[in-house]
């Protein structure tokens, strides 16, 4: 309670991660690209890959824009990984999609902690968080909903209740 006096009171004990930050996503990936490029790498922007052939020793990877020959293709296409897999042949898994809303707190109101506040998890993940932002802003959520398919949805009131009543236990 010294630490965030304004934790909520009913509060008995924490557990302290010092290795959790915050970070600006944004300048995160482009120094990520910076140094990728200051190593000698390309970096391609608007840039689809549309098909990938095994060709024995060698991949072929056709975009939107142009074909490369490379010898090992990263998969790390988020929630679109299943579809770069099967450009290979049958995918070996099936995601899965959970949807989560976050709250963005207005400018004017304080932060309640410097920290990130994380509730003791729930069955359908890490729960709802308090988190200071680099911004100045604070966030709240997400909540937790499991959905078909990843299609962006329009936000749903009904979040704001789902946080409300999960904070009702919660450290803030
Ligand atoms: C609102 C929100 C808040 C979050 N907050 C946190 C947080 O506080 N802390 C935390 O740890 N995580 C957080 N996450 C989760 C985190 O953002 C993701 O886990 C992370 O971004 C996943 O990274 P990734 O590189 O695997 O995939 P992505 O960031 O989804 O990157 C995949 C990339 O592949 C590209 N791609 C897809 N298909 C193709 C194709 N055919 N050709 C070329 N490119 C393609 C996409 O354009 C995209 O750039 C949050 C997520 C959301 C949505």
């Amino acid at each position: 309670m010294m630490l965030e006096p304004n934790l909520n009171p009913n509060v008995i004990a924490v557990l302290d991660m010092p290795t959790t930050a915050i970070v600006d996503p944004t300048h995160l990936a482009s120094q990520a690209v910076n140094k990728g490029v200051e190593q000698g790498g390309m970096a391609h922007f608007e840039e689809s890959i549309v098909s990938i052939q095994s060709r024995g020793d060698h991949f072929e990877v056709a975009t939107n824009r142009g074909i490369y020959q490379t010898k090992v293709v990263v998969n790390c296409a988020g929630l679109y990984a299943d579809k770069i897999e099967a450009l290979l042949g049958e995918p070996s898994f099936n995601l899965e999609y959970r949807k989560g809303e976050y709250l963005v707190l207005s400018e004017d109101l304080p932060l309640v902690s410097s920290r990130i506040i994380y509730p003791v998890p729930s069955p359908l993940g890490k729960g709802v968080l308090y988190v200071p932002t680099i911004s100045g802003r604070s966030l709240v959520g997400p909540n937790a909903v499991d959905v078909e398919s990843f299609i962006p949805q329009p936000i749903q009131d009904e979040a704001i209740e789902d946080m409300k009543s999960e904070n009702e236990s919660s450290a803030f």
